[in-house]
């Protein structure tokens, strides 16, 4: 019997773990970088996804905006256990394998990951 780490992790965390790393200091607005940014409920489709608002710019955003896995065809938790993965110093090759990818998709993501995060198209 094979247990997949995949149906181990806990998509409320992974979103946690996307807050912790890009707000370190707490929420932010992606656009105008307020911190007068309020809560506007969860997405309909991921329930984990934290929505907000920003009271100073009227835009709104998401966990995920601005952010190297926004739009991405990976969910979450892959991104997060790759990230985990590289903490470990585990290669392209093995991370692969794990996470049952393709080698050059991974290489992609460690590379990305590597440099930030968050997208710098505001700044
Ligand atoms: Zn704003």
């Amino acid at each position: 019997m094979q247990v997949n780490i995949k149906t181990l992790i806990d998509d409320r965390q992974c979103y946690e773990t996307v807050r912790e790393l890009r707000w370190p200091e707490g929420c932010q607005c992606p656009f105008c970088d307020s911190k007068r940014v309020i809560k506007r409920g969860f997405n309909e489709k991921e329930p984990a996804k934290q929505r907000y608002a920003c009271k100073d710019c009227g835009k709104r955003f998401d966990d995920l905006t601005d952010t190297i896995f926004a739009g991405h065809h990976q969910p979450l938790k892959v991104w997060i256990l790759c990230l985990y993965f590289m903490g470990l110093n585990l290669s392209n090759r093995q991370i692969a394998q794990e996470l049952d990818l393709d080698r050059t998709d991974v290489q992609k993501m460690t590379t990305q990951l590597r440099e930030s995060v968050v997208k710098k198209s505001h700044q």
